[in-house]
C-alpha cells in the first residue's frame, strides 16, 4: 500500500500524478468494495476533479498542501457540504449539510482528496458496525469477522488499500479499537486537539476526531495538518498543532512506560502475550517498565454508560422531523415526533436514548449520572498520580482479535466490553493510540495501545514509532 508521505511528496515535486494515484484506489474500490462496504458513499466524480486540480496546480508551480494528491476516506459523521452524511442511520438519509467539518476544511486546504464516507455504527454507538443501518463492514484481513467499530469503514477502507488514510470519531475507542481488528495505526488526540466542529454530536465531553493509516509516521503527519485551534469549537484548545514528525526519530531510551497491574480482567491469552513482547521491545531499546495502578478503572465502563447515553439522549433530541433528516407524517406534532424516531433509529440507539434519558430523570440524576461523574474524576486522579512516575502507559488496546459477525448481537454487555481499555483514557481527556503489534488468534492483528497525558502525544508518538520499528 502506499503510504501518505510518499504519494503527498510525489504528487508535490510533480514525480507522482495525483489523477493516477486516485485511479489506482478507485480500482482496488471497484475489486474489493462490494465485499467490504467499508463506504456508505464513494465521490468518485468530485475526487476525479478534485485531483485534476492539484496536478494543474503542481504544473503551473503553485504552491500545494502538506497532503497533496492523498485520497483520504472520512466518517460518515463528519459534515461534508452538499454530501450526503447520513451518521449510518434511517433518520439522516439523503440529509446534505450545508457546510464542511473544520477537519473536512482543513484536510481541502492541505490538497487531500476526499474519496469517500465510511460507514459506521449508527451515529457511532458500537463496536463492530452490525449497528449501521445500512449493513455492516467486513474486516479485509477475513470477511466474516467485524473491523470492529463503530469506525469500522474508515478502518476497512485503510487495511483493503482504498484510500491512504482516514479520519474516524472516538467517544469511547472508536478509532482505536477498529484500528486494532484491522491491524492499522488509530489515534484518539487529547480532547480539544481537534475541532469537532461538523462533527456529529454523539457524547459531546468525549468525542474526538482522529487518523487512520498504514504506519505511525502517515498518522503523526496527518494529525498535524487537522489538529489546531478552532474558534468555531468552544472546547478547542487554544494553541497550535503539535509538532509530531520531528520527535519519530527520538527514541525511548530513559522513558518511563507504565505498566497497569490492575487491569480488568477479561483479556484473551494472545493479545497479552503481544503486550508482554512490545514491553521486551521498549525495555530493548531502552525504556524502563514501571508498575502502576488504577484502582479506579474496574469503573469506568459502567461510568461511560451513563454518562455516553446522557449526553446522547440530549444530544439526540434534535431528530425530531423538523428540521433535521426525515419525518413520518401523524396526525399531530407528537404522534409525528414519535413516529418519526420510532421509525427513524435502530435498536441500539434507541436503547442508549432510553438509558440516558433514565440516568438523567429527575430522582436518578444524582444517584447514576452524578455518580459517573464523580468516577471519572476518581479516574483523572489516578492517571494523575500514575504520571508522577511514567512518561507513557501501554494496555492491550482491545481484549481480543476480530471476532465473527453475530456472536456479540445478542447481548450488548459482551459488545460494551470491547472498549474496557479504551474508555479510561476518553473519560480522562488524554490521547491514546493503536500500534499494530503482530498477530494473535486466527492470524488476526493485535493492535498495543499508547498512553500519555493531556497533550502528550510527542511522548505518545515516540513510543509508537519504536513500537513500529520492533515489529
Ligand atoms: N463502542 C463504544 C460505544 O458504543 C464507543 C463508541 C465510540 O467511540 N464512538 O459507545
Amino acid at each position: 500500500m502506499q503510504k501518505l508521505v510518499e504519494i503527498a511528496s510525489g504528487v508535490s515535486n510533480g514525480s507522482l500524478s495525483a489523477s493516477a494515484v486516485v485511479e489506482q484506489h478507485l480500482a482496488r474500490i471497484d475489486v474489493r468494495e462490494s465485499e467490504i462496504h467499508a463506504f456508505n458513499l464513494v465521490t468518485a466524480d468530485q475526487a476525479r476533479l478534485d485531483a485534476a486540480k492539484v496536478d494543474a496546480d503542481v504544473k503551473s508551480g503553485k504552491k500545494v498542501g502538506a497532503l497533496a494528491g492523498v485520497p483520504i476516506a472520512v466518517k460518515d459523521n463528519m459534515c461534508t457540504r452538499g454530501v450526503e452524511t447520513t451518521c449510518s442511520s434511517k433518520i439522516l438519509q439523503g440529509w446534505k449539510p450545508p457546510y464542511d467539518a473544520t477537519v473536512v476544511t482543513k484536510l481541502r486546504a492541505a490538497g487531500a482528496i476526499i474519496i469517500g464516507k465510511t460507514n459506521l455504527d449508527e451515529f457511532a454507538m458500537g463496536s463492530s458496525t452490525e449497528n449501521s443501518a445500512f449493513g455492516p463492514t467486513k474486516n479485509p484481513h477475513d470477511i466474516s469477522r467485524v473491523p470492529g467499530g463503530s469506525s469500522g469503514g474508515s478502518a476497512a477502507a485503510v487495511a483493503a488499500g482504498f484510500a491512504a488514510a482516514s479520519l474516524g470519531s472516538d467517544t469511547g475507542g472508536s478509532i482505536r479499537q477498529p484500528a486494532a481488528l484491522c491491524g492499522v495505526v488509530g489515534v484518539k488526540p487529547t480532547y480539544g486537539v481537534v475541532s469537532r466542529y461538523g462533527l456529529v454530536a454523539f457524547a459531546s465531553s468525549l468525542d474526538q476526531i482522529g487518523p487512520f493509516t498504514c504506519d505511525v509516521r502517515d498518522a503523526a503527519t496527518l494529525l498535524e495538518v487537522i489538529s489546531g485551534h478552532d474558534p468555531l469549537d468552544s472546547t478547542s484548545i487554544p494553541q497550535p498543532a503539535p509538532s509530531l514528525v520531528s520527535v519519530l526519530e527520538h527514541g525511548v531510551a530513559g522513558m518511563r512506560i507504565g505498566r497497569v497491574t490492575d487491569l480488568p480482567e477479561g483479556c484473551e491469552a494472545d493479545v497479552l502475550e503481544r503486550l508482554e513482547s512490545a514491553f521486551d521491545a521498549l525495555r530493548s531499546a531502552g525504556a524502563t517498565i514501571v508498575d502502576i495502578k488504577l484502582p479506579s478503572i474496574q469503573y469506568c465502563l459502567t461510568a461511560y454508560y451513563l454518562i455516553a447515553p446522557a449526553e446522547a439522549s440530549s444530544n439526540l433530541a434534535r431528530y425530531d422531523g423538523v428540521r433535521y433528516g426525515n419525518r413520518v407524517d401523524a396526525a399531530d406534532l407528537n404522534s409525528m415526533y414519535a413516529a418519526t424516531r420510532e421509525a427513524g433509529f435502530g435498536e441500539e440507539v434507541k436503547r442508549r436514548i432510553m438509558l440516558g434519558t433514565y440516568a438523567l430523570s429527575a430522582g436518578y440524576y444524582d444517584a447514576y449520572y452524578g455518580k459517573a461523574l464523580k468516577v471519572r474524576r476518581l479516574i483523572s486522579d489516578d492517571f494523575a498520580r500514575a504520571y508522577q512516575s511514567v512518561d507513557t502507559i501501554l494496555t492491550p488496546t482491545s481484549p481480543s482479535v476480530a471476532f465473527e459477525f453475530g456472536s456479540k448481537t445478542d447481548n450488548p454487555l459482551a459488545m460494551y466490553l470491547c472498549d474496557v481499555f479504551t474508555i479510561p483514557t476518553n473519560l480522562a481527556g488524554h490521547p491514546a493510540m493503536s500500534v499494530p503489534f503482530g498477530t494473535g488468534a486466527h492470524s488476526m492483528p493485535v493492535g498495543v495501545q499508547v498512553l500519555a497525558p493531556t497533550l502528550g502525544e510527542q511522548a505518545m508518538f515516540k513510543v509508537a514509532a519504536e513500537l513500529e520499528r520492533a515489529s
